[in-house]
């Protein structure tokens, strides 16, 4: 089968690289030339963003699918006109890559998300109160275009831009399910990951899967996957990212409609990845079995803040020393301050010990130039 992706970053390169196993073709469209899957697929250079370059990579191929949300979905919908399969749809797409929109469809399907208010410019009244978040409503990305308005002295620092005002939620953890659809309706998820993020670079750094956390609050995540699902009405594959407020209520905070990062550890720790199961979705196969072998666990290896230029991975030497770790690179030549270019999964008997061996991986490994 051919098979088309929209983006070439690491999601795409790990699942090239999964399903290489079997035999079908991949090609890729990507602007940047240098990008992780040019090496290894048919590549095309080109903007995802482009009608017309996305309308030409269709052509031909049995499915069209995306490895990033911010790609040109009127193309999608024409090519869905001419009969090409697009997974997930272009619907959906569309209403995930805009925030205002992906609110107003959460409250339509009455599925749990912090209160919010929506402004198109800084003319209008503010009437959501203190703390609250900003969310551009497009070109936000890895906690860009996020802030917090704290109070009244904060208001000088909004953007002028369509955005949604949120809620800020007085947060216990921060959550994400994997979920997978075939065209046959069938459906599976992965265990509930635990996120834990680095305040300073905004960016998830580590991932515990299973989270901990009771039967009730796995009941509420059960429920909003249940109304996601029959709301989005497509196949695919999705991240709901979500909050565990201090008083045990879950919230959604975002969707997205691709492989996630909150995912990567499904590479070792569970029968079958996030890849896998994203492979099969595209050949609508029967989906993997996800069940986790054990605590597994994930740091992102993000470029260090002061070292732009060729990558170089100081101290991996020691880690590839580790037992039941395992290095992932994503084929980045060069590397920025908080630029995602790698990852380390680690699997463990107990939460206790998958952390303790993850800090101490962090303290070993860094990011640098040459
Ligand atoms: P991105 O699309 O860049 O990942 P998110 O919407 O996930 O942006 O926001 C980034 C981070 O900001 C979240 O992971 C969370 O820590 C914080 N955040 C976002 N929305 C809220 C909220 N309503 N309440 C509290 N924290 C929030």
């Amino acid at each position: 089968m051919k098979i088309g992706i929209l983006g070439g970053g690491q999601l795409g390169r790990m699942l090239i690289q999964d399903a290489l196993k079997y035999d079908d073709e991949f090609y890729v469209l990507d602007p940047n030339a240098d990008c992780s899957c040019a090496n290894i697929s048919f590549f095309t250079k080109g903007n995802f963003n482009s009608q017309q370059d996305v309308l030409d990579f269709g052509k031909g191929k049995d499915v069209v699918s995306i490895e990033i949300e911010h790609v040109n979905a009127e193309a999608l919908e024409e090519l869905e006109n001419q009969g090409i399969k697009v997974i997930p749809n272009s619907k959906i797409i569309k209403i995930i890559q805009q925030k205002i929109l992906q609110k107003k469809f959460y409250k339509h399907h009455q599925i749990p998300s912090p209160d919010f208010q929506i402004i198109q410019s800084l003319k209008e009244e503010i009437r959501i109160g203190f703390p609250f978040v900003q969310k551009l409503n497009t070109g936000g990305y890895d906690g860009k275009g996020v802030q917090v308005i704290r109070t009244e002295n904060d208001l000088e620092k909004m953007w002028d831009e369509p955005s949604v005002l949120e809620s800020l939620v007085d947060i216990d953890k921060e959550l994400s399910i994997i979920i997978a659809k075939n065209e046959e309706g069938e459906i599976k998820t992965f265990p509930v990951t635990e996120m834990i993020a680095d305040p300073k670079l905004n960016l998830l750094d580590f991932n515990i899967c299973p989270a901990q956390i009771s039967g009730e609050v796995q009941n509420q995540i059960d429920k909003i996957t249940d109304q996601f699902m029959n709301a989005a009405d497509s196949a695919g594959l999705f991240a709901i990212e979500l909050f565990l407020d201090k008083e045990g209520k879950v919230w959604v905070n975002e969707t997205a409609p691709r492989l996630h990062n909150s995912g990567h550890q499904t590479q070792e720790g569970n029968a079958n990845s996030q890849f896998e199961q994203f492979y099969r979705v595209l050949k609508n196969l029967p989906l993997a079995d996800t069940s986790s072998y054990q605590f597994s666990g994930m740091l992102n290896l993000v470029g260090e803040e002061n070292f732009t230029g060729k990558a170089k991975y100081d101290g991996l030497e020691n880690v590839l020393k580790l037992p039941n770790t395992y290095i992932h690179l994503y084929g980045k030549t060069d590397t920025k301050p908080g630029r995602k270019m790698g990852h380390i999964n680690v699997l463990a008997n107990s939460r206790e010990e998958l952390l303790d061996q993850l800090i101490h991986i962090k303290s070993l490994v860094q990011v640098i130039s040459e």
